[in-house]
């Protein structure tokens, strides 16, 4: 009989075949194991993420995809420690997550500077608060400043900044503390195209020369399709894991990549995944809902 055959597989090539194969042979970075979590709302118990199992390899950056409302903010959080889980367990390395630490960095779509502060003090706070000499933190993170070409804001403040070069900042802040790994979620949703590309680019250029693992989330599927080494793909109601998608792509990427054919054929086959067409059955399903609506005149969340 024959093998159900990946709709992408003629696009795996053998360096692409052997890439893949030796980030999965990395340390691990991070281990998300059954993981199950349930948020109250009015009463009811709604569970948001069921039985999530997925491991990211030291150095891998990864993306993670899904329709509105499937739980990638809530994983990211679980991730950072920010929000607890009932069943189910995080590991960074070896260790367990059990609250926030100093080996997650955080980026998240809304600008999180501390504005009464300049970039410079910025990258330095969190280098002093665990006990750098201002001296020293100051050296580090005129260094993490040059490396995204800040220097000339380094005393400005953040409403001085365009929304990309604040990103920048966001970004170097997280690193500067040495994460193990960099959470971002959905970090250049703000930015125009033109500026989301550029900050990619940075973001890659950033990620090839330190060692740092990237889980990073998106709605938008060229740019994890650009970034990712492999992507998450969540689907909703609960949320859970519909594949991991090793993507098909040579590095490093230009923006030429963004034109290629397998880049293509991988949006189309993400977009089937993500965005199915809506199908009459859905659409019959969608009006036993408004029925139900109005015979128990009561509105649920799902809209
Ligand atoms: P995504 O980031 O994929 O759009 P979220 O993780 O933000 O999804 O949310 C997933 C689901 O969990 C949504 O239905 C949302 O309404 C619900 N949710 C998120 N945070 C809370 C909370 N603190 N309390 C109750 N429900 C929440
Ligand atoms: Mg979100």
């Amino acid at each position: 009989m024959l093998k159900n055959i990946h709709p992408l597989a003629a696009w795996y090539t053998p360096e692409i075949k052997d890439r893949n194969a030796r980030i999965l042979q990395r340390p691990k970075a991070l281990t998300i194991s059954n993981l199950h979590k349930t948020f109250e709302h009015k009463g009811k118990k709604i569970n948001v993420l069921n039985s999530i199992d997925f491991t990211a390899y030291k150095r891998e950056f990864v993306c993670v995809v899904g329709p509105s409302g499937c739980g990638k903010s809530t994983l990211a959080r679980l991730i950072a420690g920010l929000e607890t889980h009932e069943v189910g367990a995080i590991h960074i390395d070896d260790d367990l997550v059990d609250g926030p630490g100093p080996d997650r960095g955080m980026v998240f779509q809304s600008y999180s500077l501390f504005p009464w502060m300049t970039v410079k003090q910025n990258v330095m706070f969190g280098l002093t608060e665990s006990g750098m000499s201002r001296n020293a933190a100051e050296a580090e993170a005129f260094q993490w400043i040059d490396l995204v070409g800040l220097e000339k804001f380094a005393n400005a403040y953040p409403h001085q900044l365009s929304g990309g070069m604040k990103q920048r900042v966001a970004i170097i802040r997280a690193l500067a503390n040495q994460p193990k790994i960099l959470l971002m979620d959905e970090p250049f949703a703000a930015l125009d195209p033109q500026n989301r590309l550029k900050m990619q680019r940075y973001l890659l250029e950033i990620w090839q020369n330190i060692d740092i693992t990237i889980f990073f989330i998106t709605h938008d599927l060229d740019e994890a399709i650009y970034l990712a080494d492999r992507i998450l793909i969540l689907e909703a109601n609960p949320g859970r894991v519909q594949e991991t998608l090793s993507v098909p792509l040579p590095r490093p990427r230009k923006e030429e990549t963004l034109l290629s054919p397998e880049f293509l054929a991988t949006k189309e086959y993400l977009e089937k995944l993500v965005h199915p067409p809506t199908t009459e059955v859905d659409m019959e399903d969608k009006l036993s809902m408004v029925r139900m609506v109005s015979v128990n005149s009561e509105v649920p969340d799902i809209f």
